[in-house]
């Protein structure tokens, strides 16, 4: 991805552990690299086709002048989400916050941080199948698009489907999301179970009626096998209400352990359920 480069922008502000140095301030370098593509506005030579870098200088000294925190880990972390907040056109940034000053008590040059932020794809399974379920799934949806940290909702059809795991219980509705987000995956995990709980969703029994249920299907590429989140979702090559819909949004997604295609792991457990039902 092309890149808009920020360096050393230079800003006294007063970020420390010690109160003095929250009192009188320093000087701090910022470092940013901004990925974004600058194709069609170099192309046409036109400035609101692409990220404004005095603009985000401004929003970083803003960022810098207006708080005091005591890391440079909280400044960087800080300023690097206001920036991919404001400024939608860029996807993913660099951004180092350098302090010449630190009290430190010996020679040296420099102590810095640096980091990686960006908005990141996620794909999501909903599915309701207790009371209004159509518009427990709506709700949920207006709440992804209403958070600031989400963008790019997009949700599939919605199927009605049998359900699954042996109890007894009304049919579900089923469906997909796709999104980009500024949430770690806990992060967006923690999010979507709040939102269950709004639902007024409680663990009773396992695979057992809901109003609402919201999993995190794959996170880019990420893989997690901790219990309280496994990524990709470990079920979702048996389940042909996930695929389904998932595969209308993201046909030629990979997973990133088999390799398979969303329409490939589709295909195999349709071929799988026919030659069963045919008792092959
Ligand atoms: P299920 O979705 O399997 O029907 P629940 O919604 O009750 O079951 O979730 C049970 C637990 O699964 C949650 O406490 C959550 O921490 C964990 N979990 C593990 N991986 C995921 C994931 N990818 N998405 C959502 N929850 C997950
Ligand atoms: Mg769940």
């Amino acid at each position: 991805m092309d890149e808009i480069r920020i360096e050393n922008l230079e800003v006294y502000a007063g970020h420390g552990v010690y109160e003095e140095e929250n009192r009188k301030g320093q000087t701090f370098f910022v470092n940013v690299i901004m990925y974004t593509d600058v194709k069609e506005a170099g192309s046409r030579d036109e400035l609101s086709l692409s990220t404004n870098y005095g603009e985000v200088c401004h929003k970083i000294h803003t960022c810098l002048r207006e708080n005091t925190f005591q890391l440079i880990e909280a400044v960087a972390e800080f300023t690097a989400e206001q920036i991919l907040l404001a400024f939608p056109l860029i996807q993913a940034l660099s951004l180092e916050i350098r302090k010449p000053d630190a009290p430190v008590g010996l020679p040296f040059e420099s102590v810095s941080v640096k980091i990686c932020r960006g908005w990141k794809k996620a794909y999501l399974a909903v599915g309701s199948n207790m009371g209004e379920k159509a518009a427990y799934i709506k709700e949920a949806v207006e709440k992804l698009v209403q958070n600031p940290k989400i963008r790019k909702v997009c949700m599939s059809e919605l199927l009605v489907t049998k359900p699954y795991g042996g109890v007894e219980q009304d049919d579900f509705l089923n469906g997909a999301i796709e999104l980009e987000t500024l949430y770690t995956p806990m992060e967006l995990l923690e999010f979507l179970q709040q939102t269950e709980a709004e639902a007024g969703r409680e663990r009773l029994v396992h695979w057992g009626p809901r109003t609402l249920d919201l999993d995190i299907l794959f996170y880019e590429d990420v893989v997690s096998d901790v219990p309280r989140l496994m990524i990709p979702h470990p079920d979702m090559q048996n389940r042909e209400f996930v695929l389904k819909p998932l595969a209308e949004l993201c046909p030629y997604y990979r997973h990133p352990l088999t390799g398979k295609a969303v329409m490939q792991m589709l295909k195999e457990l349709t071929e799988k359920n026919e030659n069963f039902d045919l008792g092959v």
